[in-house]
């Protein structure tokens, strides 16, 4: 069953191409579907009374639905985002082309598209259809201001119930600064320097995190004088989760992804952790999962030595891949590698949240 404060909460945090058409959406959403209590809504996720069509193929899946003005082929969306997204599919059919032009307020655009045909098909002309689309365009500007305060309230709380316990997470940036001065990792084909892609990727893990509400901070601290990596590893003090971003290289023609924990320090959680990211690191790059293959995650690292001796829950280290060998480009690869990481630590996470609120 859906839910509808769950549909308000993933319509406030989906990025829309005109964010200030959002409340139309959901102002249509609240009269299409009484404030979430239609059963099509319940049922099949489709809070917009939207029909069927071959263009919705790419999002949605036809049902056959008995409305209140007749039984007729309705979407259905698997997820309510899919719901969120399928509105706009919706409208970038041919029957409302032009929408962007007339997009200037909510009121254009709502008026725009219930005369391109929204509202009982394209207008006729004759003043009986120029009253029901206005009635229509009337009962939708109405709503707007509740859906204004529906949105407000929803984007105050992105997420309801933290799947953090302390701090969020920290994302460590491998070499640049360190006390024995700058030095750049391992440099790949074409002379890509690992420090650069360290921060390509912790920059994107943090950007999906940031989506979600998860507070997520990246340092590059370069450590103090005689004990760098060690200290380095201390920061992590009262995170959730730290994470150290590297990319690998070596002599022999490998390729792979491997998220490392501390040899003798690292428990049971560490280790799931290094095995969910490793999978999902390798799953999207589509790479050997050196982890799940067999090689050994524990490794006496420094900067792991000193996370795993502060509170903090968890400690991983992630090589992405090899940059010794080429890849198609490796600002893609890294972007979508530190994606990758950031989807494994929401997974961990919510895996281990349940104490929370029980
Ligand atoms: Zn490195």
């Amino acid at each position: 069953m859906f839910d509808w404060s769950d549909f308000v909460q993933v319509l406030a945090s989906t990025n829309i191409e005109f964010e200030h058409l959002k409340v139309v959406e959901l102002a249509q959403a609240i009269l299409e579907s009484g404030w979430g209590t239609s059963k099509l809504f319940k049922l099949h996720g489709n809070p917009f009374g939207m029909k069927y069509r071959p263009e919705m193929s790419q999002i949605a899946s036809p049902i056959e639905y008995d409305a209140s003005d007749g039984k007729g082929i309705y979407c259905k969306f698997a997820t309510l985002s899919d719901a969120v997204k399928g509105y706009w599919i919706f409208i970038d059919r041919p029957i409302y082309s032009g929408w962007r032009d007339n997009s200037a307020t909510p009121e254009d655009f709502i008026r725009f598209i219930a005369f391109a045909g929204y509202i009982g098909g394209p207008f006729d002309g004759t003043e009986a259809d120029r009253e029901r689309k206005e009635k229509y365009i009337n009962k939708v500007l109405n709503l707007i201001p509740e859906a204004e305060e529906l949105l407000e309230n929803a984007n105050s709380s992105p997420i309801e119930k933290p799947i953090w316990k302390n701090k969020g997470v920290m994302l460590e940036v491998g070499h640049g600064p360190n006390p024995n001065g700058w030095e750049p990792g391992a440099v790949g084909v074409g002379g890509v320097r690992e420090y650069d892609l360290n921060w390509v990727a912790a920059e994107a893990a943090k950007s999906v995190l940031d989506e979600v509400g998860v507070p997520c901070i990246i340092t590059d601290f370069g450590g103090i004088n005689g004990n760098g990596l060690y200290n380095i590893g201390r920061t992590a003090a009262n995170y959730d989760v730290f994470c150290s971003i590297h990319h690998n290289s070596a002599t022999v023609n490998a390729q792979g992804a491997e998220v490392l924990v501390h040899r003798t320090k690292a428990d049971a959680e560490d280790l799931e952790l290094s095995s969910l990211m490793s999978a999902e690191i390798a799953n999207e790059l589509g790479i050997r999962d050196r982890i799940a293959n067999g090689r050994d995650p524990g490794l006496n690292l420094g900067v792991l030595s000193g996370a795993e001796d502060t509170n903090v829950r968890v400690s991983v280290l992630a090589e992405l891949y090899f940059i010794h060998v080429p890849v198609p480009d490796t600002t893609d690869w890294s972007t979508r590698g530190g994606e990758a990481i950031a989807r494994a630590i929401l997974k961990w996470l919510a895996k281990t949240s349940s104490s929370n609120w029980n």
